[in-house]
């Protein structure tokens, strides 16, 4: 039995292997830029808090911008009560608490 079953895990890796090939020519030739745009022009996104660039942490996505910020970047509007990242918020000190308006509240 062993020496029957060998040529066909064999056969099976080839037809991997090419299946494999084709999809690479395919990611690299046809769609090579769009890969390409998508890789290197959005090099933060995918990870990183995209306030501070942590990379350690759970992350929120922003209600305002949808990139992710982590939990120390993150601030809920008292307005609205939407989480959003740092730099789509500010803080109103003119109350007598500080008060975190997101951009669309504070406007
Ligand atoms: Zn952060
Ligand atoms: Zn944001
Ligand atoms: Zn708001």
């Amino acid at each position: 039995m062993p020496k029957r079953t060998c040529p066909f895990p064999e056969a099976f890796s080839t037809q991997y292997k090419i299946h494999i090939g084709q999809r690479e020519i395919n990611n690299y030739g046809v769609f090579g830029n769009k890969y390409r745009q998508e890789i290197y022009g959005v090099p933060a996104v995918p990870t990183g808090c995209c306030v501070c660039h942590k990379n350690q942490g759970s992350r929120t996505p922003c209600s305002q911008c949808d990139r992710l910020a982590c939990a120390s970047c993150t601030r809920q509007c008292s307005s609205c009560c939407s989480l959003c990242c740092s730099v789509c918020s500010i803080i109103d000190y003119s109350g007598p608490y500080d008060e975190v308006l997101c951009c669309s509240c504070s406007t």
